[in-house]
Parts: structure tokens; sequence; C-alpha cells
């Protein structure tokens, strides 16, 4: 790009999940009619069609293109989602969630934990679910948007994501896309040409000879990261030490009448299984390493283990897991597979393809041109929260009392990441949880994981001593009916759904 030029063509190169995600986003933030978007993607190639549960930030980036929540919901099948069971992770027949929202609500600025850890100490508290409506609401099976005749806050109303068909929402945003100006393409990139001076990609050539030029690149072509890899030769880290699970067989099965508003993971020998339940169908899959399963016996364990009859058969999947070395090196930017994988665990692949749009957009580079300090920040702060991400998965695996399998073993004795050891001594001593910068998961998705597989800390914060225990047991009293009342007075998931946004 000619530094003293403005950015005008723009050109994403794949149309899964990510290369609509940010088709979508340019197409709605850029309306200054200077910007030109191409998006060229390959029917026969195909997309990776899973990735089908969410975090509560996608309400902000679906918000943010303008889209119907009713209506996205009835176009894809979606259904709600509160959180995350783990089955059999800390210990075969053990279970916990991992509830979107808060834990109960902080007294004299002491952090509410603190105190339900005394009080657990003392015998006189239930578990911390207990204050927790998303824990309560997938426990009861019920969901309800927030109500404006409730006080606003964790307590009262739900801190929800969506399920939904990846496939369906890609068409859907294409859909939204397309009348807003974007330009699709369909063909095979066969070629990529590099610019002389400096490097860049200058322009990307099709099957049957269609040249595309551009200024600034995006790719999300998926694992072979065809710009990014392929051409840049950017690099990637493997972390396959700390994550060794690098494959998945996944099938579809019919549904249940009553779809749970939160997604299951179920830990199995070698893996894990996951439940997703959408409208029309339960999307399933077994996520294993191939050390330590063989594909046909992961594929066995994953049919043997449906809600109900399959709808196709087993897909198997490969990848690494890992993250490019740079998420925009020159003047191409990699969004979704193509710049890492990321474990599908607690499902924040399609939340870091968000989160890279957002920042493409705060250091968008027109005007000026490509600006070297802007594109250091944008994979410094893209780096970090990567890693943040990383050590909170590796947790759901190392702090396990399992020894039944060798993958088991493996996970429980493997050396973590200093930033995930500080986490858990601190954790160990008085259950201190803090955020670091950028940091996606907060101090209640920690609080939760943590008292899940680590089980209690040895003590709790002095602080916690401050209040007198009788003032501290009446609130958290207070705290748990309010919790349990509101929950109780919403209509199931079921309900909730057939009266909000039935898919047609
Ligand atoms: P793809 O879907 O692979 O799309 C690549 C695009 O590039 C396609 O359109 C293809 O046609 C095009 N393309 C490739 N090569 C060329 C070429 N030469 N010429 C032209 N076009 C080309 N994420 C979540 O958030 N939640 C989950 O629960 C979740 N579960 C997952 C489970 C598994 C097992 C896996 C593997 C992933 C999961 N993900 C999940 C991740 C999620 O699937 C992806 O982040 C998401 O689908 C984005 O994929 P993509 O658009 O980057 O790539």
């Amino acid at each position: 790009m000619n530094p003293q030029t403005s950015l005008r063509r723009v050109v994403i190169v794949g149309g899964g999940t990510a290369g609509w995600m940010a088709a979508a986003a340019l197409s709605r933030l850029r309306r200054n009619g200077q910007t030109e978007i191409t998006l060229i993607e390959s029917d026969e190639i195909g997309t990776v069609g899973v990735g089908e549960a969410t975090i509560p930030p996608i309400q902000t980036f679906n918000a943010l293109i303008g889209l119907d929540e009713a209506d996205f919901l009835r176009r894809t099948q979606g259904t709600f989602k509160v959180g995350i069971e783990f089955r059999d992770f800390t210990r075969l027949g053990h279970s916990y969630i991992h509830p979107f929202g808060e834990f109960g609500a902080d007294m004299e600025a002491i952090k509410f934990h603190q105190f339900w850890l005394k009080l657990q100490k003392l015998g006189r508290t239930p578990g911390i679910d207990a204050y927790n409506l998303c824990a309560m609401a997938a426990a009861l099976g019920r969901f309800e948007k927030p109500r404006s005749d409730r006080p606003p806050g964790p307590l009262s109303s739900l801190t929800y994501a969506y399920h939904f068909d990846a496939g369906l929402y890609a068409r859907y945003l294409r859909d939204l896309s397309e009348p807003r100006g974007v330009v699709r393409r369909e063909g095979r990139v066969v070629d990529v040409s590099l610019r002389g001076e400096d490097g860049h990609i200058e322009s990307v050539t099709l099957e049957g000879g269609l040249k595309v030029e551009g200024d600034l690149f995006i790719d999300c072509s998926g694992f072979r990261g065809l710009l990014m890899e392929q051409a840049l030769g950017t690099g990637y880290e493997d972390w396959t030490h700390w994550l060794p699970c690098d494959r998945a067989v996944a099938v579809p099965c019919e549904g249940a009448a009553a779809p749970t508003p939160y997604t299951r993971a179920t830990a199995r020998i070698a893996g894990w299984q996951w439940r997703i339940p959408l409208q029309h169908r339960i999307g399933n899959g077994y996520v294993y390493s191939s050390a330590h399963i063989s594909d046909d016996e992961a594929a066995a364990t994953l049919l043997a283990n449906l809600d109900g009859k399959p709808l196709a058969d087993p897909r198997p999947l490969r990848f690494t897991t890992g993250v490019r070395k740079k998420a925009w090196n020159r003047n191409c930017v990699a969004l979704g597979l193509a710049s890492g994988f990321m474990e599908p665990l607690e499902s924040t692949s399609i939340h870091l393809i968000q989160n890279g749009v957002a920042r493409l957009l705060s250091l968008f580079p027109d005007g000026g041109g490509v600006d070297p300090v802007e594109i250091e920040e944008y994979n410094r702060v893209s780096y970090g929260q990567w890693c943040a991400i990383r050590d909170f998965i590796i947790l759901h695996y190392h702090a396990t009392q399992r020894d039944d399998s060798e993958f088991w073993r493996h996970c429980g004795t493997m050396p973590i990441p200093d930033s995930l050891q500080r986490k858990l001594d601190l954790w160990r001593g008085k259950g201190r949880v803090f955020r670091y910068d950028d940091e996606l998961f907060g101090e209640s998705s920690w609080i939760a994981v943590l008292l899940g597989q680590v089980g209690l800390p040895q003590g709790y914060d002095p602080l916690a001593d401050t209040l007198p225990v009788e003032e501290v047991d009446y609130n958290l009293q207070r705290m748990r009916q309010y919790v349990r009342r509101v929950a109780e007075a919403m209509p199931t998931h079921e309900a909730f759904i057939r009266s909000y946004c039935p898919a047609q």
C-alpha cells in the first residue's frame, strides 16, 4: 500500500464465519463510499461448518452489524446459552457448570466469593451456583431475556449467548452484506502476487484467470492460511504440548424436544465430547488426541454417546492448536482459523474473530497508510488475548484428578505456562483471582472453573472477617432466595423460544 494514498480496496479471501463476519462489520462501519469490499469464496472447497456455541459478547457484534435478534435466531435455528456444563473433567461422575454472569454481589467492596468461601468453611452455605442466576436457570431449564420491570444486574437478568447453525449464520451475514455493497466472487484462489519493493500482497488470481487487486487483504481462508502462511510465511506457534487434542469428529443428531439452555462438554478417555442443542438438531463432536486414541475408536465413542439418531456420517477434522506468529503481517490481517486454532472447549473462536474485526476497525489503516506502530499494537493485544484464553483452557485439562487413561495422566502432570501456574497458586492459598489486562474471561469465570476443577482453596481473604458472620449469613441467604425466585419465575427455555423466535 502506498503510504500516501487512502485505503480503498479491501479483499477478503474466504467466506466461512470469519469472512462473512468481517464483510458484515466492514460494510456496516465503513459506509463512507470510499471502501470497496470484495469477498472471494469457493463453494467447491466449502467451510469448516462447525462452531455453533458462542459467548455473550456476540450480542454486541450482532447489534453492531444491525441484526434483529429474533430474526437471527429464527434464521439460524438458534437457541440460548447461559453457560457450559463440564462433566467428568475433574473426576468421573463429577460435574460443574461454568455459568455466564456473576456469583452473588460484593459487599463493602469485598468480593462476594470471599464471603462465600468463609461461610463454606463454616458449613453455612450451599454451593456457589445457588448465587448465580445463569447456573440456576440452567439447572431448571429456564430462560428469559432481561425484563424492564426488574432492576438491572446479574442477579436479576441472565447474561447469555447463543447456539446456532454456523452455516446458516454465514449465509445470513452474506444476505446482509451484499446489499450493503460487498462484492462476492466465487472461485478458487490459485495464485498470490507480492509487490517487489515491500513484499505486500498486490493481488490474488482465481482459477480461470480473474485477478483481484487490493490495498488490504483479510485472510479468512481457514486452516490453510492461504495468504498469511502460504504466501507470506508468517509462521505458527504450536501449543500442542499444552493442548494435545489435534482432531475432532463431528456428527449432528436429532434434536431433543426441550433444548437445554447450555452447552455440555463431557470428558472422554482421550479428549472431550461437545453437545450443542439447536432448534432442529443437536450438534455433537469428540475432540481428541490422535496420540491417545484411533480415529475409528473416537468415532465409535461419539456414536455410542448421542441423544438421538445421527443425521449424517461422522465428519473428521484435523487441527493444530496454536497461533499465527503475527495476526497482521504487511498488508494482510488473518481472522478465524487462518489466524490460529483455539480449542473449542470454551467456545471462543467466533469471539476471537469478532475481536479481531473490532481491533482492525479501531486501527483501520486509512488516511496515512499502514503504520508499523499500529500493526505492532494489533499484534501485541491479539497475542495477549490468545494466551489468556489458552491458559484458561489448559486449566480444564491440567487440574484433573483423573488417572484412568494415558491422556488424562499426561494432562495432569504436564508442565504448564508460568502465567497459569501463578493463577493456580493465588487460588490455592486464599482464593485470590485477578483479571489481567484485556483478558477475556473475568473473575467469575475463573472462580467457576477453579472451584470445579481444583476445589476449595486453603483459606480466604481475611477482609471477609471484617463483617459480622451473622450479617454475611443473612445477606447471602437473601441473595440466594432472590436468585431462585427470579429463575423460577422464568418460562422454560423451550417455551421462550416458541414465543420469541421459532425457526420457520
Ligand atoms: P472456514 O470455515 O474453513 O472457511 C474458509 C473459507 O475460505 C471458505 O469459504 C473456503 O471456501 C475459503 N477458501 C479456502 N481456500 C480457498 C481458496 N484457495 N480460494 C477461495 N476460497 C478459499 N468456534 C466457536 O466459536 N464455537 C465453537 O463451538 C466451535 N467449535 C469448533 C469445533 C471444532 C472441532 C472446530 C474445528 C472449530 C470450532 N470452532 C468453534 C471454530 C469455528 O468453526 C471457526 O472459528 C469458524 O468456523 C471460522 O472458520 P473460518 O471462517 O476461519 O474458516
